[in-house]
């Protein structure tokens, strides 16, 4: 799936995290970790912001250590629910393994551009190619388009 960014995308590494939702990233720190961020990345591969999800539930959290093969379930089931999420929180993987339940993008409780242009192109059949020819015939810079919009 393509990915569509605003702005300057610089050649560095010190931009590797991207939150889908939001636009905010570790722009300027070099190898900061999902953790140190507070963000995750889902299975479906979606960067998001702790902030734009509901808190994991123990339920979740065993959902998760079941997908992981260095943990076995019998071992955590007894635990009280906060030893639970400490284990988790504590292991990295998590959070590369955030669940698409409790993803806002993967639930579409929140829909993302890449969501919609593909939605535009394949049920309402428009053309993005035609779109595209359209604004340059009706303006010649974005700073026209965006006047240009304002008026209608
Ligand atoms: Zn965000
Ligand atoms: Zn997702």
């Amino acid at each position: 799936m393509a990915k569509i960014r605003t702005g300057f995308v610089s050649n560095s590494n010190s931009s590797n995290y991207v939150c889908d939702i939001c636009g905010n990233s570790d722009e300027g720190s070099y190898d900061i970790s999902l953790r140190e961020l507070k963000m995750y990345q889902c299975v479906g591969g979606h960067y998001i912001c702790e902030s734009h999800t509901e808190p994991l539930e123990r339920a979740d959290y065993i959902e998760f250590i079941k997908k992981c093969d260095h943990w076995d379930v019998n071992d955590i089931i007894s635990m009280e629910d906060e030893e639970i999420i400490e284990l988790c929180e504590n292991d990295y993987s998590i959070r590369y393994n955030f669940p698409k339940t409790n993803c806002p993008i993967c639930n579409l409780k929140h829909i993302n551009d890449d969501t919609i242009l593909t939605y535009l192109q394949q049920v309402l059949k428009i053309d993005i190619n035609t779109v595209r020819k359209q604004i340059r015939t009706k303006y010649s810079n974005l700073d026209e388009f965006k006047e240009g919009i304002q008026n209608k």
